[in-house]
């Protein structure tokens, strides 16, 4: 529901509590752990090796280049780099992650404490914060239709399988959908500038998570939290009112 359809007394009793998670695909040729090629459009399960599809004994080492990249990233918004940061595994099982785990990074990222800068309907500029910056590896894909058997079937391409992502991670300091519209479009500009990413929403590069809650407006303390998962572009369609053309996201 567009936020011009809420009743006004809500508008005026109520505000959104918004951070955001945007997970961006780094423009490296390899992937974060093995020599695979990173490269979007291959025939399915074609770019896969031991290592990226974590079969026993395969050991991963990691890429120099997305270390750099993430690095660059992570100066260009602003964050404290680490001097020493560390790979967890995150376990958990999904058909695209047939190995179980994800490498990403857990208590030590590689980069914390950033911000952006992004104006604001009153024609000031408000800063948020970035929490962090972390590095981790792609899962693969599940392909749902596009096949004469996919009412029963689903099919899986593991080609993205250890893609190598930066997920930043912004604070709470998002208050209006327009306010989330310009850090994204912030955002994705810096990141373009950097040329860490390609930052093509249709091919994944540049996916957002919204963390929403609704306060009383002054509060202290947000209400529970709704995690909304969905892509950069549909977001910014649905928190846009329709009187703000789409022309500044490139
Ligand atoms: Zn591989």
């Amino acid at each position: 529901m567009p936020a011009a359809a809420l009743a006004p007394e809500v508008l005026a009793k109520y505000e959104p509590v918004i951070g955001l998670e945007v997970h961006v695909q780094l423009l490296t040729a390899t992937k974060a752990f093995c020599g695979c090629a990173n490269h979007f459009g291959s025939a399915p399960n074609t770019n896969i090796c031991p290592v990226c599809l974590g079969l026993p004994g395969a050991l991963p080492v990691l890429n120099a280049k997305a270390v750099e990249f993430a690095t660059l990233a992570s100066l260009a918004i602003n964050c404290q780099v680490r001097e020493r940061s560390i790979f967890a595994r995150k376990n958990y099982f999904y058909p695209d992650l047939p190995k179980g785990y994800q490498i990403s990074q857990y208590d030590k990222p590689i980069a914390e404490h950033g911000f952006i800068d992004v104006p604001t309907a009153d024609g000031t500029m408000k800063r948020i914060g970035v929490t962090r910056l972390h590095m981790e590896e792609d899962a693969g894909k599940s392909l749902h239709d596009g096949f004469p058997d996919s009412a029963t079937r689903t099919y899986l391409d593991l080609n993205r399988c250890g893609t190598p992502l930066v997920e930043i991670v912004s604070e709470p300091d998002i208050r209006t959908p327009d306010e989330a519209f310009e850090y994204l479009t912030r955002l994705k500009e810096i990141l373009l500038y950097t040329a860490v990413s390609d930052c093509n929403m249709e091919e994944g590069s540049l996916r957002c998570d919204a963390n929403v809650s609704v306060r009383l407006k002054g509060a202290e303390k947000s209400g529970p939290r709704s995690k909304s998962r969905t892509s950069t572009a549909s977001a910014l369609s649905v928190w846009r009112s329709n009187t703000r053309s789409n022309a500044r996201s490139r």
